[in-house]
């Protein structure tokens, strides 16, 4: 199989989910989009009320925000990376993830980065920067400390870099986060052009 099959395999699994309660209220389940072959993963928290509707993931306000960053900084179609998020249905009234729910649903997760086998995570946020870090043993107590780094070690058996940001959402909010969030994205591309460079390649670096 090849990844599309492998990651359509894995959905039709999470399509009918019921590992932990927050399928009873969900309209839909959000597993995930974009392009299987993708270098780059972005992770968020989990779906809002817009991708709950939709059944696809940052497709309301702080997706429309991501969804700019990824064209106009990064410079490639929407649908040439890989979005997905830690939880795959969405909390009532958007609340944050138990650790129950992260522990029932991140299996999926790491079945879709074992597929996609990304040479670069961003998360989106706290939760995400929290799941993805503590693979690589840090303690993630707040987002400020570890933003705009770039981490590097191995997360299920890949060699993989991880850059966490802040959340869209918290741009929409404090918009002068949006800067910060606007150089981390430059930082992105640096990553995967040095990637590039490594490899002596070409700079079509998504
Ligand atoms: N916030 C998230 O964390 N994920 C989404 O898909 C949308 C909003
Ligand atoms: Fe299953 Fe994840 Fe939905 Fe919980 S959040 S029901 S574990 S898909």
């Amino acid at each position: 199989m090849n990844k599309k099959e492998l990651l359509e395999s894995v959905k039709k699994e999470v399509l009918s989910c019921k590992k932990c309660g927050l399928w009873k209220n969900k309209r839909n389940y959000v597993f995930g989009e974009g392009d299987p072959n993708s270098r780059i993963m972005f992770i968020g928290e989990a779906p809002g009320y817009n991708e709950d509707v939709q059944g696809r993931p940052f497709v309301g306000a702080a997706g429309k925000l991501l969804t700019f960053l990824i064209q106009n900084v990064l410079g490639v179609p929407r649908e040439k990376v890989y979005i997905t998020n830690v939880l795959k249905c969405r909390p009532p009234n958007n609340r944050d993830p138990m650790v129950d729910e992260v522990k029932a649903c991140t299996p999926y997760l790491d079945r879709q980065i074992r597929i996609i086998k990304p040479r670069l995570i961003v998360t989106l946020g706290r939760h995400s920067a929290k799941y993805v870090l503590g693979k690589l043993g840090l303690k993630v107590s707040g987002i400020t400390r570890v933003r705009g780094k770039v981490f590097e070690g191995e997360i299920l058996g890949l060699k993989v870099k991880v850059l966490p940001t802040y959340h869209p959402a918290a741009a929409l909010y404090n918009p002068g986060l949006k800067a910060t969030l606007t150089s981390d994205f430059e930082k992105i591309k640096d990553v995967l052009k040095s990637k590039e460079r490594e490899k002596g390649g070409l700079l079509s670096f998504i």
